[in-house]
């Protein structure tokens, strides 16, 4: 596995274990060259996916994509990591037991959103924010409302 900070192709498992939910095996490894300790994980990929983009883009599905933008609408919210993984790992399931061999991008998005709200609704904004790409401050103002009024209920 190559370290990310120095790109050198070697490096050493320290540490290796399931995660709480077993879905996953995380590694801590250490580059041999630069010392940098890291982690990895490894999962089950039950069948290769393309996701269809926005103007008939295709790429393959790429869990570490959503897991990106994930963390980055829970940032500092303090949302469990293990939570996260299981929305992240549930997604993918779907994706990869659906049968079909495309997906839209929207729907992977749309489930993103449907797992957040229920995790955290800042986190919840934030995402769909970026996901529906609000263009002016007044759809996002009307997006907030409508979701302190879910939360009413
Ligand atoms: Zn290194």
């Amino acid at each position: 596995m190559r370290c990310p900070f120095c790109a050198c192709d070697d490096s050493q498992v320290k540490d290796s274990r399931p995660t709480e939910d077993s879905t996953s095996i995380r590694r801590r490894r250490q580059c041999t060259s630069c010392g940098a300790r890291f982690t990895t994980f490894e999962r089950v990929q039950l069948r290769e996916v393309t996701v269809v983009k926005s103007g008939d883009r295709r790429e393959a599905f790429d869990r570490a994509k959503i897991e990106q933008s994930v963390a980055l609408a829970c940032r500092k919210r303090g949302v469990d990591q293990e939570r996260i993984d299981q929305l992240i790992s549930g997604i993918q399931r779907q994706v990869e037991t659906a049968g079909e061999a495309e997906v839209a991008s929207a729907k992977i998005g749309e489930m993103v959103m449907d797992g957040l709200k229920q995790i955290d609704s800042v986190a919840y904004i934030r995402f769909a924010s970026v996901y529906r790409d609000f263009s002016e401050a007044r759809d996002f103002e009307e997006f907030a409302s409508t979701v302190q009024e879910a939360a009413k209920d």
